[in-house]
């Protein structure tokens, strides 16, 4: 079935499919540039009906964060900002006719809201970004949680919350893996929920769980098959978070490949075993699947679309890919590499895609994309963070921590929230954000 193919007719159709950190972003400058003053017609697809900016996962997870406070509502954003949202999953697209085809979508119920149907698109751009890669480690599907999207990281949360009323109302002595939570991957992510979770459980035991004692009965291992925790960041970051996590009695396993994931375990190559109630995760990422199936474009190991510098696919050059699921070369980059998979990659490649779209429809050349590492920051907790800022501020990298750090980590979702809503919007929403920390919990409960 197709979609009322009339929509935007006359007008150069620009489709992004996946509103996420870049999508979203890029959505929303198309639409304030060109979609207001009819200059194309822009159409943002999403599996999805909201948005959650992925790096606040490990706070929905560990509960300091209520993720319905933060969702982005794609009608809304798209009303305010002059793009479509429609909603589906992509599943292919017929380069030839143009067409973008999205799978059927239908509501909890199982009740059918849209079906199968295709779009027509003159411009297509791809940013469904990317999910956590398992290696195809057996348990891993079954037992662990991924950390992909909200509903994952909200699922966690219950479950710890569970554990810990369940563990309160127990008679019985606690069995070994109870309170235990092992996280695999010490990257970002890792790194960030063990933090987050030290501070949040104890909080949540202080709401009258008081039999649990959570020096004595909570245990968070974070379990890493490098030498040494945060192994794509500069090594002194690695040392500084290392020294932190120590204080907060986080066991850290380097050196320690998981040869596969059970209930209530996780199982290292050596034969050792974890026990643990709660196992997340957290190691590598890969691209979705059905990029391998897009009429041909070419993708590498982990299914990312390769692209050439102006972010065109390397066969199609009406079809551009950015963000987490193309493999785009780090210009300038010593030696040779590609561009991380990070969310200041998306923002700043959504950024150049807005100006190079506009030449797109004038026919004129593209620009190459350069991507600008400004470091890299790790929360550490609520009010702690360690990094390392790179470009104009410092020559070479400056190395900060603390509350300071934590600000400008801060900062990063603040700018997305900027780009999403302009200055008066975010203004309003983190000073009403500030208040209601006044009168609700420190963490959510439920
Ligand atoms: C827990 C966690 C913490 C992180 N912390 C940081 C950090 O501190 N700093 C940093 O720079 N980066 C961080 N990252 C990485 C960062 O979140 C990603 O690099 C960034 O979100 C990539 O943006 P994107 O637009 O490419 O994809 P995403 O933001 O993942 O968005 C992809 C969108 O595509 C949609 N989609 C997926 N498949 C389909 C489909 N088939 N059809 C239609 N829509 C689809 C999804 O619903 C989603 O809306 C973190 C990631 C995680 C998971």
């Amino acid at each position: 079935m197709q979609t009322k193919d009339t929509e935007g007719l006359g007008l150069h159709r620009i489709v992004i499919v996946g509103g996420g950190a870049g999508g979203l972003e890029l959505a929303t400058l198309l639409g304030n540039q060109l979609g207001k003053r009819k200059l194309a017609h822009i159409t943002l697809i999403d599996k999805n009906r909201t948005h959650i900016w992925k790096p606040m996962l490990h706070e929905i997870a560990s509960g300091s964060m209520d993720y319905t406070l933060h969702e982005i509502d794609y009608l809304a954003q798209a009303h305010w900002h002059h793009f479509r949202y429609r909603i589906g999953a992509l599943t292919g697209i017929d380069r030839a006719q143009k067409r973008v085809y999205l799978d059927a979508y239908a509501d909890t119920d199982g009740e059918l809201v849209t079906p199968q149907r295709s779009l027509p698109y003159d411009t297509l751009v791809i940013a469904i970004g990317s999910r956590t890669n398992d290696f195809n480690i057996p348990g891993v599907a079954e037992h662990a949680i991924e950390m992909d999207t909200a509903a994952q990281a909200e699922h966690f949360h219950q479950k710890l919350v569970n554990a810990c009323i369940r563990a309160h109302a127990q008679t019985d002595n606690l069995h070994a893996y109870q309170l235990q939570v092992a996280i695999i991957g010490a990257g970002a992510t890792g790194v960030e929920l063990a933090a987050e979770l030290h501070k949040s459980i104890r909080t949540l035991v202080k709401y009258g769980l008081d039999t649990i004692e959570a020096d004595r009965d909570v245990n968070l291992t974070l379990i890493e098959a490098a030498p040494r925790i945060l192994p794509g960041l500069p090594e002194r970051i690695s040392v500084d978070a290392a020294r932190i996590l120590t204080k907060l009695k986080v066991n850290m396993r380097t050196d320690a490949r998981v040869a596969a994931v059970a209930e209530h375990q996780v199982l290292l190559a050596t034969g050792e075993t974890i026990p643990a109630e709660l196992i997340v995760w957290a190691a590598g990422i890969r691209a979705p699947e059905v990029l391998k199936t897009l009429d041909g474009l070419e993708t590498n190991a982990i299914n990312q679309l390769i692209v050439q510098p102006t972010l065109q696919t390397t066969l199609d050059k009406n079809i551009f890919a950015f963000g987490d699921c193309a493999s785009v070369d780090w210009l300038e980059h010593q030696p040779p590499t590609k561009v991380p998979p990070r969310a200041q990659a998306a923002h700043q490649q959504a950024v150049h895609l807005a100006k190079q779209l506009a030449r797109h429809l004038q026919g004129q050349a593209l620009e190459d994309f350069h991507y600008h590492d400004f470091g890299s920051l790790v929360s550490l907790g609520e009010n702690w963070a360690v990094g390392g800022l790179m470009g104009n501020i410092a020559r070479g990298t400056l190395f900060i921590e603390g509350y300071l750090a934590r600000f400008m980590y801060n900062m990063l979702y603040k700018k997305h929230q900027l780009s999403l809503h302009g200055f008066w919007k975010t203004s309003i929403e983190t000073i009403a954000g500030i208040l209601r920390r006044t009168t609700t919990p420190r963490i959510k409960l439920h």
